[in-house]
């Protein structure tokens, strides 16, 4: 491995160029690793025992910044001051995060909903990515300290489903930590490569990734073939985590002390000491069967059998999730061959039993399951130091994107949970005869009217040509590229006219949302076919209703009266029906029109033909 150093002249830390490191930047912990004679491992403290930097900044009254260990001190002592769980709010704006805001100790303010939340502290406001930066140079710090260099690059992760705005916002939170962000990679991918699944090109395989932290709980299922890792889909739930653990043991104990949950909060340590408790008792039952403990003065108890009725539906909820994800990916268990647990609560038994006994096989749980994300963030990094074979790596889009059609339907592009890059398109046409603009809206989510959809951005195609309905011919392309930014192309073939945007969303859409979106898609499934079949029928009754008008009106002369009246009254009978909402009505009327007339169109044609033929005018 090439090394240069640069001597910098004021004495500080040289420069280790070749260097790049892997930073883990979660919700509760964050972490930082590289590879040390050829492995990889975590950076801990200056006492050298923890390696987890909790993910918590303390802003004192002069202005000084703390971060981890010392800031969580503060969470009680001063919560306004204090931040946490800031990755929720990466990317997102206060509408996104209306929802949850209850959720934060501190304040998260903006005036204009759409923009992105800023949060306030004393009398300063802070954006997420100026907080991320907090969290980010304090692993730079302590990894340059280990190293005696400078570092300045780094691989950062992300859950799967970080959407574009939310990756950008963490790649600007390293650019201000000082850190040049070489590339974002999933977290599930990174787990996968921490136990070397992945990095021989030859192998063929798909995976589960099983990731339970203190606060979220997220499952991928990953395909990996030719040192190429696909996401095929993600789910998970943003409240779901050991803290829920937690919270099981303690209503268990209230009922145990006698006290109910007013009593709890109105007694901040003593719900302080609860908490601590219980979470020492969840840990212990990790490796032993019983747990006494003490809480206000009285003794607490907790078997590892009743622990795990307790958290039952919890690990179920979870389960729930996996399956959602596997049919998303279409897969059944038996095409998963490995399943690697993520996170701090898989180290519960009845978990790592429970989701061995979902996907049928045990589970890959040897290395920490707090370290293993930043330690193939790690590796990542050492591919891309040139040190290893490239790897390539794809993601996939969340939820479906397409364009509004006649009578605000929905055409999906590019489907949801279709791999990132990729690359799909549609020819359409006009629905009204010298149509000289086409407005294109672009949209995301599941629903078949966009009304109901998320709208990404539009533009028109103007100055088409003048042309009846129906002739021309535009084809619209959607371009989604590694970074998940989406180029939407518009070309009517017959001029040649071109018109093309890129959509970067103005703010991030927040994952509670996507749920949100995929759930009315699911609940309203049936009542949205129904409407997007009238729609249907009701936009080709209109094609047919322009269309006869005109051949009555261009073939008078062929047509006896009697047909040309039978024509409109077939006519009027359409457009009565497609005042309705009964689709098979419409499409009945259609019927009976076309049988009537196509006879008649055919003869038109014929003596249109002979007409030309002799060369009179049509
Ligand atoms: P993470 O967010 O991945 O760091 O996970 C932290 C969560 O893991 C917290 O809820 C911890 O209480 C939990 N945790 C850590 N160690 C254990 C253990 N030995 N047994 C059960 N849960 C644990």
């Amino acid at each position: 491995m090439a090394t240069f150093t640069i001597n910098m002249k004021d004495g500080s830390l040289q420069k280790d160029r070749d260097i790049i490191i892997g930073i883990d930047l979660g919700t509760t912990n964050s972490l930082v690793a590289y590879i040390k004679d050829g492995e990889a491992v975590c950076v801990p403290d200056e006492q050298g025992k923890n390696v987890l930097v909790p993910s918590i900044v303390h802003f004192a009254d002069n202005a000084a910044v703390i971060v981890g260990d010392a800031a969580r001190e503060y969470l009680i002592s001063d919560p306004g001051n204090t931040i946490y769980s800031v990755k929720r709010l990466m990317g997102k704006s206060y509408k996104d995060v209306a929802d949850i805001k209850g959720f934060f100790g501190y304040k998260i303010i903006d005036e204009d909903t759409d923009s992105l939340v800023k949060i306030k502290v004393g009398e300063r406001f802070f954006t997420p990515i100026e907080l991320s930066a907090h969290i980010l140079r304090t692993l730079k710090v302590r990894i340059e300290q280990i190293l005696g260099s400078e570092v300045s690059r780094a691989v950062i992760t992300v859950p799967a489903y970080f959407n574009d705005n939310q990756r950008q916002a963490t790649r600007d939170a390293g650019k201000l930590a000082g850190l040049d962000v070489l590339r974002i990679v999933n977290e599930p991918t990174a787990a996968a490569l921490a136990y070397g699944i992945g990095l021989d090109p030859s192998e063929r395989e798909t995976i589960a990734v099983y990731d339970l932290g203190g606060g979220t709980f997220d499952i991928s299922i990953l395909q990996i073939h030719d040192g190429i890792f696909e996401v095929l889909a993600t789910s998970g739930d943003t409240f779901l985590g050991g803290d829920d653990f937690d919270k099981a043991i303690i209503h268990d104990w209230l009922d145990q002390l006698g006290m109910n949950e007013v009593q709890l909060h109105s007694n901040k340590s003593l719900s302080q000491e609860i908490r601590l408790q219980a979470e020492m008792a969840k840990k212990a039952l990790s490796s032993t069967d019983n747990f006494t403990g003490m809480v206000a003065g009285e003794a607490v108890s907790m078997t590892r059998s009743h622990f795990e009725t307790l958290i039952a539906p919890l690990v179920e909820r979870s389960l729930n999730n996996c399956r959602q994800a596997l049919q998303d990916a279409q897969l059944g268990v038996d095409k998963i061959d490995k399943v690697v647990m993520v996170g701090g609560s898989t180290r519960v038994p009845a978990v790592q039993k429970a989701v061995a006994a979902l996907f049928e096989k045990p589970v890959f749980n040897s290395v920490d399951p707090d370290q293993v994300v930043a330690l193939g963030a790690a590796i990542q990094a050492d591919v891309l130091a040139g040190n290893r074979r490239d790897l390539l790596l794809l993601d996939v889009t969340p939820l479906s994107l397409g364009i509004e059609t006649v009578g605000g339907l929905m055409d999906v592009i590019i489907p949801r949970n279709n791999k990132v890059p990729s690359k799909a398109g549609r020819q359409y046409t006009t629905s009204v005869d010298g149509q000289k603009n086409l407005r294109i809206s672009v949209y995301q989510g599941e629903r078949d009217l966009v009304e109901n959809n998320r709208k990404l951005g539009e533009f028109v195609l103007g100055g088409i040509p003048p042309m009846p309905a129906g002739l021309p011919k535009i084809d619209i392309q959607f371009i989604l590229n590694a970074d998940g930014i989406l180029t939407v192309k518009a070309k009517e073939l017959r001029s040649g006219l071109a018109q093309e945007i890129d959509i970067r969303p103005s703010y991030g859409i927040s994952e509670e949302d996507m749920a949100r979106m995929l759930l009315d898609s699911i609940q309203h499934a049936q009542s949205d076919m129904k409407i997007r079949g009238v729609l249907e029928a009701r936009n080709e009754a209109n094609n047919l209703l322009l269309s006869g008008n005109k051949f009555l009106q261009q073939n008078a002369s062929i047509l006896s009266p009697e047909e040309t009246e039978q024509t409109q009254t077939l006519l009027q009978q359409l457009k009565e029906a497609t005042q309705t909402e009964d689709k098979d009505l419409i499409h009945q009327a259609i019927e009976t029109l076309n049988d009537y007339t196509s006879p008649l169109a055919h003869r038109a044609m014929d003596v249109n033909i002979l007409k030309a033929m002799k060369g009179s005018k049509i």
